[in-house]
C-alpha cells in the first residue's frame, strides 16, 4: 500500500490487522480491569472477525490486573514483583477476554512472547505458523509480552513495540494502537488547554518525535514516544498506523470506515522486506560503526554496502552476524546491519581499502563489513 493511495476510504480494504490495547484502556479509575471495556471491543472486534477481518490483539494489563488481584495500590517497582504481579494478572485478563469473546462466539488464545523468541530466525518462523495456524482456525490470537520471565535483556520493554514487532511477524496491514488520550496532539493536551489533535502524519521526523516525547499520559506505559516510534517501525514496513483513545465506543468500526478519528501515520512508499524488518527492529544492536560522509551518502542514496574504507570508528563489542546502528558524522543513527567482521576485525581494517583487508588479518571473508542485502536505511535520501 503506498502513500499516494493511502487515504483513511481505503483503511476498509485491509485484512490483517493489530490491534494493540493499552492498560489505560482496560482499567477502570479505580484500577483493576473494567469489564464494560473489554465487552465493547469484544463486540467490535468480533464483528471486524465476521466482516472478513484478521484481527491480532496485542494486550497490555497483565500487571494492572495483578495488582487489583493483590490488592496493591501502587505498580510494584521491583522485577520480582512486577513479574508475580503479571503471573497473576495475566489470567485474569485472559478470562475477561475469554468471556467476552464468548458472548459472540469468537475463540481466543494465548500467545505470551519474549524478546528472544523473536531475536531467533528459528523461533521467529514458528512463531509466525503458530499464529497463522491459529488465523486458519478462526481464533483470534490476544499477544502479551511474557512478563513473568522476561528480565531487561530479553525484554520487548512496552507493547507498543510488540505491537509493532507483531506487524512484522504476521504481515499485517494495519496497525491500531488504542490508548486513553485521542492521538497525537501538536502540544501536550494534559498541560496545554488548546493542543489540537493531529489527523494525519505524512512522515516521522525528529520534530514529531519530539512532539510525541513531551506528551504525557498518567497510565500509558511508554507515553506517547513510544507510539510513535512503533508506528515509525510499522511505517518503513510500509504499514499505516492509527492511534486513537480505546475508550471511545465503536472507535474499531470508525477507524475502519474511515472516519476522521485518532492519528493516522502514513506508511513508507516502498515495503521493507519482512527479512529487512527483522534485520532492523527485531534484533537488539550489539554496538555501533560511526561511518564518513562519503560512505553514508553512498548507503543512503545509492544503496551501496558499507567498506571498511568508510569506517571512521567503532563502539561496543560485537561478533560476526551481530545487529550494529550505524551512524553518520551528524551522529545521528541512519541505518542497522549485519556485520561480517567482529568489533576487533573491524578496529584493525577502519579506513583500509577492501584489498589492504587480506594483508591486515592475514585473511578475508567478505569485501563488506556491512553487504547491502544486510543493511537496511531507516532515513530518506541525504543531500
Ligand atoms: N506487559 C505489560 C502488562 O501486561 C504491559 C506493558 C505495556 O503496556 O507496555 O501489564
Amino acid at each position: 500500500m503506498t502513500q499516494e493511495y493511502l487515504t483513511r476510504d481505503t483503511l476498509k480494504d485491509v485484512k490483517s490487522i493489530v490491534i494493540k490495547i493499552g492498560s489505560g484502556v482496560l482499567t477502570s479509575d479505580e484500577g483493576g480491569l473494567n469489564s464494560k471495556v473489554f465487552k465493547g471491543l469484544a463486540r467490535e472486534i468480533s464483528l471486524l472477525k465476521k466482516n472478513g477481518y484478521d484481527p491480532i490483539i496485542v494486550s497490555s494489563g497483565a500487571i494492572a490486573a495483578g495488582m487489583q488481584k493483590l490488592g496493591l495500590t501502587e505498580k510494584p517497582k521491583n522485577i520480582p514483583q512486577k513479574q508475580a504481579a503479571a503471573a497473576v494478572g495475566q489470567s485474569a485478563l485472559m478470562w475477561n477476554y475469554e468471556r467476552s469473546f464468548a458472548e459472540y462466539n469468537q475463540k481466543v488464545a494465548q500467545v505470551l512472547l519474549t524478546h528472544d523468541d523473536l531475536s531467533n530466525r528459528q523461533r521467529y518462523l514458528n512463531a509466525r505458523n503458530t499464529l497463522s495456524t491459529l488465523s486458519d482456525y478462526g481464533i483470534i490470537p490476544i499477544i502479551n509480552e511474557n512478563d513473568s520471565v522476561a528480565v531487561e535483556e530479553i525484554k520487548f520493554g512496552d507493547n507498543d513495540n510488540l505491537s509493532a514487532l507483531t506487524t512484522n511477524l504476521v504481515g499485517a496491514d494495519l496497525l491500531i494502537i488504542l490508548t486513553d488520550i485521542n492521538g497525537l496532539y501538536d502540544d501536550d493536551p494534559c498541560q496545554k488547554e488548546d493542543a489540537r489533535l493531529i489527523s494525519v502524519v505524512k512522515e516521522i521526523n525528529h520534530e514529531i518525535e519530539k512532539i510525541a516525547g513531551d506528551t504525557t499520559s498518567p497510565i500509558s506505559v511508554g507515553g506517547m514516544i513510544t507510539k510513535v516510534q512503533a508506528a515509525k517501525k510499522a511505517a518503513i514496513f510500509g504499514v499505516p498506523t492509527i492511534v486513537a483513545n480505546g475508550k471511545l465506543d465503536g472507535i474499531l468500526g470508525k477507524i475502519i470506515i474511515g472516519e476522521d478519528v485518532g492519528t493516522l501515520f502514513l506508511p513508507k512508499e516502498t515495503r521493507m522486506t519482512s527479512r529487512k524488518h527483522w534485520i532492523a527492529f527485531t534484533l537488539k544492536p550489539k554496538g555501533e560503526i560511526l561511518v564518513d560522509d562519503g560512505a553514508q551518502k553512498a548507503i543512503v542514496n545509492k544503496g551501496k554496502s558499507l567498506l571498511p574504507s568508510g569506517v571512521l570508528s567503532i563502539k561496543g563489542k560485537f561478533g560476526t552476524g551481530d545487529s550494529v546502528n550505524l551512524v553518520g558524522p551528524d551522529r545521528f543513527e541512519f541505518a542497522r546491519g549485519l556485520v561480517n567482521y567482529s568489533s576487533s576485525e573491524i578496529t584493525k581494517i577502519k579506513g583500509l581499502k577492501t584489498g589492504e583487508i587480506e594483508g591486515k588479518l592475514g585473511y578475508k571473508y567478505f569485501d563488506e563489513i556491512i553487504h547491502r542485502d544486510d543493511l537496511v536505511v531507516l532515513e530518506s535520501r541525504k543531500s
